[in-house]
């Protein structure tokens, strides 16, 4: 279980800012929510931005009330609309968001998002001096200075809700299936998945396996009575990974099928866990954002909610722990 810590309880501050910026994520609205609640609730007016920094430059902020958030903790997505901004890449752009910002007596911007998006909220604060403080919401789960983020536990159980249905018609054909789950840079959905729901083998960036390697893992499972399995495939650099693997393990004379999970991993209702991590880490970063903390995000270390300096986590790797597929590995035998 998640920790909430004592929260601050001083607020400097009358209006703040929300937004939700780079990928979308299940469990965005929850945090949406717990910015808007904690805050009014504190006698602070919250503005929501509309599509990440492009309403920052385009003006699409509104003010939101306690109702506006209502209905929204279980609905995946985000409502206030998500976008990548190249705008915003642009010192110039970024002076005038802030500017326009403070015109309408905005004092401090959450901003949910990525690495991507907490790079754009440091530029900002660092050349304009406007406080901010970032909550990670990604299903990659590859921000570091956080154990975990929002939409990571939902991406992970749909991933696996999928092998348990492939596992169905795998085992009936008596076939090898790949399935290809999100992640670029990092592992974490795949090895979750992979270790969740079973799989003969994870194929991760941080331990990347040839035709050869997958295939003497499938034949030691033959060997022991096992007429299917599943290799669970993270995209990589470019999404196919488990096409190309695909077919190269013909060469070894399988017929593996294919299923690529895509963006289904996206979507979906929040899991009970990204709901209470989303409500945790949304109020949190406005209590330290009204306390007068920010240039950073709130995160879970050590399993507790915890106030993270951008420095430590922008452009910093997060890589997986090699003992969680050596388990898998272990388990899957
Ligand atoms: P994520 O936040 O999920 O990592 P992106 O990397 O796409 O997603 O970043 C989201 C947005 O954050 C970008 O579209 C851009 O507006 C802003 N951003 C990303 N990198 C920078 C940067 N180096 N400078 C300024 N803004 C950035």
């Amino acid at each position: 279980m998640i920790q909430l810590t004592k929260l601050p309880t001083k607020v400097l501050y009358r209006k703040i800012a929300v937004l939700t910026s780079g990928g979308d994520a299940p469990g965005m609205n929850a945090a949406v929510r717990a910015v808007t609640r904690y805050a009014i609730s504190h006698g602070v007016e919250v503005y929501g931005v509309q599509r990440g920094y492009n309403g920052l430059i385009d003006g699409q902020v509104e003010k939101l009330e306690l109702s506006s958030v209502a209905n929204i903790i279980q609905k995946g997505g985000t409502v206030l609309k998500t976008a990548r901004c190249l705008e915003f890449l642009k010192k110039k752009v970024r002076k005038e968001a802030a500017a326009l910002l403070c015109r309408d007596g905005i004092e401090g911007l959450v901003v949910i998002g990525g690495d991507g998006s907490f790079t754009g909220a440091s530029l900002l604060e660092k050349e304009t001096g406007f406080p901010t403080i970032g909550v990670p919401g990604t299903i990659d789960n590859d921000i570091a200075g956080t154990e975990d983020t929002i939409g990571f536990d939902t991406a992970v159980n749909t991933a696996i809700d999928a092998i348990d249905r492939i596992r169905d018609t795998a085992s009936s054909h008596e076939r090898t299936f790949l399935v290809e789950v999100m992640g670029r840079n990092s592992g974490f959905i795949a090895l979750y998945t992979g270790l969740g729901g079973g799989a003969e083998t994870i194929v991760i960036p941080e331990a990347p396996q040839n035709a050869k390697q997958i295939h003497e893992t499938i034949r030691r499972g033959i060997d022991r009575g096992k007429s299917s399995s599943i290799i669970v495939v993270a995209e990589g650099k470019t999404v196919g990974n488990a096409q190309i693997l695909s077919k190269e393990l013909k060469a070894f004379g399988y017929d593996p099928k294919v299923c690529t999970l895509g963006h289904t991993q996206r979507g979906g209702s929040p899991t009970a866990h990204d709901r209470v991590l989303a409500s945790y880490l949304g109020s949190a970063a406005t209590a330290y954002l009204l306390s007068g903390k920010s240039n950073g995000m709130l995160g879970i270390q050590k399993g507790a909610v915890a106030f993270v300096p951008y420095s430590k986590v922008i452009g910093k790797k997060k890589i997986s722990d090699p003992y969680v597929l050596k388990l898998a590995s272990i388990l899957a035998s």
